[in-house]
């Protein structure tokens, strides 16, 4: 790492450096702040808190072996066969056996869970799980009412300090050793330098990497970017979840259709009416996410287009047991009472990200990653549903017991005040617009639900020639995030989970392992096709 703190104004002269520094206050973040209390800890989020964060917009829930019936041994497997035989066993096998001990705490911060009258924890179904595991909240109010549980919490927890409004754009470092996060204020131009003695990055996903998606305008890949130019190693970059129903009603983000409507019984049609998942898998619409992808996919571009019909299983329920996706549809004109719901895949997750081990540390020395943004291996080449948000607190909290034990005594917590209130939205310049449309265009169309060796190589030329023009440093980290996702799919000729190669249609028994790049290795790659593209 180049960067040093002497070119930077300091966040707070004239003080010690900050115990722990918190990149990204959704899910992940918040509960390892919560983890580390009382040690004092600074989350900076380029947004408030509960805005900006997939977890605020999680409709499922969390996974969790809970009920007598099931074991963390049946979920641990519905994992690992989700995960197509790239899934870390023994980080799978970690995360599941500490599930129900995080919903606990969960629950202790206040979180309404469903639960039945004799105060039991109400569990659902989701595809690919072999039991009923999944812990939510008024239908598919979960993320939301996570996250304003743990955002009271984290106002009530004195040594906690929150800064919104604050973009991270670059680590600090001397070598491998990371020592803060440079960070510049939303709308602003001058970047400061957060120095700590620990640092966590906890940024979430890519979404908006692509052009369309079901995540908030912040997941962007930025934290992913920060890690990689630092010299992190990547793992598992090409590995992304399409989710197969999206509301394709032209709004972007664009509205989530959660599994539970397929899982209640929801089916897909064509205009024909024809019901197509018939003779494509046993499961119909309940089949792996990236099969029902596909097959949507096909259906959208061979003119015959794809929707959701819960007219007959849901009907006249929907606003009560969804009122999420109600409000989403009604707000697009259509009645999902009455009305076919048009769907499409749309980026969902990231099962790739900064290689961790099981306590969430990075092959950089001192910093750690939690929640989307890393790749712990529990997800494999695809993720099992409500398994996300499960991987966010198990390890978050394993990064603040690895935390506590390497700094067994904690600093009084001591801040000068800062500006906290978010400021303007950035003005991006014409061409940095531009750059980001044509990433975002290039992503969908040829690192989306089908991806071949011409179309990837295309993609590194189109981001290649994009990041050319970008000035912001924060531009430039998206441009590096889909370039690594672009290599990545590129050097996997096979397919496997999330994965399709239509020149490799078929898994190589061979590939069956992760994959781990850094940002040198994949810019020689891409400068080696490049020569033979342009
Ligand atoms: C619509 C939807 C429904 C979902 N449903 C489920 C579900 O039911 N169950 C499940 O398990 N998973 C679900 N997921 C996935 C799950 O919500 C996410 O994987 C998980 O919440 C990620 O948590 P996180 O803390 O890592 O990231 P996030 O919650 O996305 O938080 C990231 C934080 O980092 C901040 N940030 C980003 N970049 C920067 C930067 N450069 N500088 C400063 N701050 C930054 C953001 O503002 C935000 O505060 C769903 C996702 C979506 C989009």
């Amino acid at each position: 790492m180049a960067i040093s703190t002497d070119d930077f104004v300091p966040a707070y002269p004239g003080k010690d450096v900050d115990d722990v520094v918190i990149l990204g206050g959704g899910l992940a973040g918040l509960f390892c702040a919560l983890k580390l209390s009382p040690r004092p800890v600074t989350i900076i989020s380029n947004a408030p808190i509960g805005q900006g964060a997939s977890s605020a917009w999680a409709q499922g829930g969390i996974a969790a072996a809970i009920s007598e019936k099931d074991s963390v041994e049946k979920h641990r497997d519905d994992t690992l066969a989700a995960g197509c035989g790239i899934c870390e066993e023994n980080i799978v096998y970690q995360m599941t056996r500490e599930g129900s001990e995080r919903v606990r705490d969960l629950l202790s911060y206040g979180v309404p869970f469903d639960q039945d009258l004799e105060g039991r924890l109400q569990l659902s179904r989701e595809a690919a799980h072999s039991h009923s595991r999944v812990v939510r909240v008024r239908g598919d109010m979960a993320g939301k009412a996570i996250m304003d549980a743990l955002i009271t919490a984290v106002r009530r927890t004195p040594s906690i300090r929150v800064l919104e409004g604050y973009i991270g754009e670059s680590f600090i470092g001397e070598g491998r050793y990371v020592t803060g996060v440079l960070a510049r204020r939303r709308g602003g131009l001058e970047r400061m330098a957060f120095p700590a003695k620990a640092v966590v990055l906890a940024s979430g996903g890519i979404g908006h990497l692509y052009a369309m998606t079901t995540n908030p305008g912040e997941a962007n890949g930025h934290g992913l970017a920060m890690a990689a130019r630092a010299g992190a190693v990547i793992s598992d970059a090409e590995f992304v979840q399409f989710h197969p129903t999206a509301l394709d009603v032209g709004s972007d983000p664009a509205p989530l259709a959660t599994e539970a409507l397929r899982g209640e019984g929801a089916i897909l049609v064509n205009k024909a009416g024809e019901r197509f998942m018939e003779g494509i898998h046993a499961d119909l619409e309940l089949a792996p996410r990236d099969i029902v992808a596909r097959a949507i996919h096909r259906e959208i571009l061979e003119g015959r287009g794809a929707y959701l019909d819960c007219r007959d299983a849901i009907g006249a329920r929907f606003n009560d047991d969804f009122p999420t996706v109600f409000a989403a549809a009604q707000s697009a004109g259509l009645d999902p009472v009455k009305d076919l719901l048009p769907v499409a895949p749309a980026e969902h997750y990231h099962m790739g990200g900064v290689l961790t081990d099981a306590n969430g540390r990075t092959s950089l020395d001192n910093l750690w990653a939690a929640g989307e943004v890393a790749s712990t291996g529990a997800h494999g080449a695809n993720r099992l549903a409500s398994n996300s948000l499960l991987e966010a607190v198990v390890f978050a909290a394993r990064i603040a017991e690895d935390i506590q034990g390497l700094m067994p005594t904690p600093r009084s917590a001591f801040w000068d005040e800062m500006d906290a209130a978010p400021g303007l939205p950035s003005q991006r310049n014409i061409e940095e617009r531009d750059a980001i449309t044509v990433l975002r265009n290039t992503l969908s169309e040829n690192v989306g639900v089908l991806r071949s060796r011409e179309g990837l190589r295309k993609a590194l030329a189109d981001i290649q020639k994009a990041e050319s023009v970008c000035v912001r440093q924060s531009i430039q980290n998206m441009m590096v995030t889909g370039k690594l996702i672009a290599a990545a799919a590129l050097m996997r000729e096979e397919s496997r989970g999330g994965h399709f190669r239509t020149d490799f249609p078929d898994e190589n028994p061979a590939m069956a392992k992760r994959s781990y790049a850094t940002l040198k290795e994949v810019n020689a790659l891409v400068a080696e096709n490049l020569e033979t593209v342009i």
